[in-house]
């Protein structure tokens, strides 16, 4: 069966065609057939060089051949235990020993969950109910943070279902910007749990905190006994083998995890400082719990990936994603459009804009109609980006320098088509 056939049964028996809003586009999203290395094909037989990376866990690629292959090995064990397993405690220490702020850790299956728990520990140490987030960014897809939320959830930012209680308690504040910040303190820093903050905002786009902006945060959280929270989801094990708080040598007191540290399956992680990772149950009284939690599938595969991701491999993405970005800016600086190329290591976005972009209000001055017939003139050269302005592209170490420049080339034949 072809996509659109698949798509017309699947519109009868899965609400909106698909199992997450993010994945629909007009006319209809085409269907995997499988994926390799950074190739990603459709049952239609076509081949797509990938960007989107399953939306960000895939720095190796599409299966890679060690990670099927502990995988594969994990599974004849068994794949699922309901007792704990070596590999658990194995990878808690590798992430332990790459993230500044881990020195504990609870595995969870999704950065959903992550979140959730982690507003929930933050409350519990606090004593406080209220928490920050930023206008934009987006902490999954559970009722605390889905407030003026990013990703997918822009599109449809008022989710109806979610009690006004709920989210009384959560502020939002936008990014980037140290005075609106010293403002909310002054109002209501006392009763303020948590500043939960994607340290590179991935969910509009792709937008750096400016320089200073992290430690800014950190330093008026201490200065509250307000707890910060960094949400890598998205940039742990991205932008360097200790996330964000690396790259930019600010360290949060929690971290939450997902993605790229389960190896391509179901993966959350709640990480951070002893003292207040020991109020987990059963060490502690807040509660979190999951019958996966620990998988051994997801296990086997995190731990196999995070072996892999040695520095060569982080300089070789490095290279790539300054190659893509100037290779963007070469192409669209020759053409009669306004426009910023954002990103860092292996992530990027184009915005089409003349305004800077550093929060969720310039992120949304961009022409997202054009941003629309760029992904459509893409998609038909044989590239696949996210289907939105509001996400970011990733690049994996199976991409190859013949893999950018036939990307090049497709960017600039789509946007010659679509200006
Ligand atoms: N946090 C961030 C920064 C994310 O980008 C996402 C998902 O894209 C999440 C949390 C939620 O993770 P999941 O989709 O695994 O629930």
């Amino acid at each position: 069966m072809n996509s659109e056939e698949l798509f017309r049964m699947a519109q009868d028996v899965l609400p909106g065609g698909v199992s997450s809003p993010v994945r629909r586009f007009e006319p209809y999203p085409f269907f995997a057939a499988g994926g390799r290395g950074c190739v990603l094909e459709s049952v239609d037989g076509v081949e797509y060089i990938d960007y989107c990376l399953a939306y960000g866990p895939l720095i190796l690629g599409h299966a890679h051949p060690e990670v099927v292959e502990a995988v594969t090995r994990q599974i004849r064990r068994g794949t699922a235990y309901g007792v704990p397993s070596e590999g658990e405690v194995e990878l808690a220490g590798m992430i332990i020993d790459r993230v500044p702020c881990a020195e504990m850790v609870r595995f969870m299956n999704s950065g959903t969950e992550a979140t959730m728990a982690a507003v929930r520990l933050a409350r519990a140490f606090t004593g406080r109910d209220k928490i920050v987030k930023f206008e934009g960014s987006y902490h999954g897809a559970h009722d605390y943070v889905l407030v003026k939320p990013g990703s997918g959830a822009a599109a449809a930012p008022d989710s109806p279902g979610i009690p006004g209680a709920t989210v009384s308690n959560t502020l939002t504040a936008p990014f980037n910007d140290e005075e609106a910040m010293v403002e909310l303190m002054e109002e209501m820093g006392p009763e303020i749990a948590c500043i939960m903050v994607e340290p590179v905002m991935g969910n509009v786009g792709c937008i750096e905190p400016m320089n200073g902006y992290l430690q800014f945060l950190r330093d008026i959280t201490m200065e509250n006994d307000i707890l910060l929270i960094f949400d890598e989801v998205i940039t742990g094990f991205r932008v360097a083998a200790g996330g964000a708080q690396e790259y930019y040598g600010v360290e949060p007191d929690l971290v939450t995890l997902g993605k790229i540290a389960g190896g391509g399956f179901p993966m959350g992680v709640l990480a951070g400082k002893r003292e207040i990772m020991e109020n987990i149950a059963p060490a502690g009284p807040v509660y979190q719990a999951g019958t996966f939690n620990g998988n051994p599938v997801s296990v086997a595969a995190g731990i196999r990936t995070l072996q892999l991701l040695d520095e060569d491999l982080y300089h070789g993405l490095e290279r790539m994603g300054s190659y893509m970005r100037g290779g963007l800016r070469d192409i669209l600086s020759d053409l009669d459009l306004n426009y910023q190329v954002a990103g860092l290591a292996s992530m990027f976005q184009v915005y089409f804009t003349g305004e800077e972009v550093t929060d969720y209000r310039t992120a949304r001055t961009s022409d997202t109609e054009l941003f629309m017939r760029y992904f459509h003139s893409l998609l038909d050269g044989g590239v696949f980006i996210p289907p939105s302005q509001f996400e970011c592209c990733f690049i994996s170490a199976a991409h190859e320098m013949e893999h950018a420049d036939r990307t090049l080339e497709a960017v600039e034949a789509a946007l010659r088509e679509c200006q």
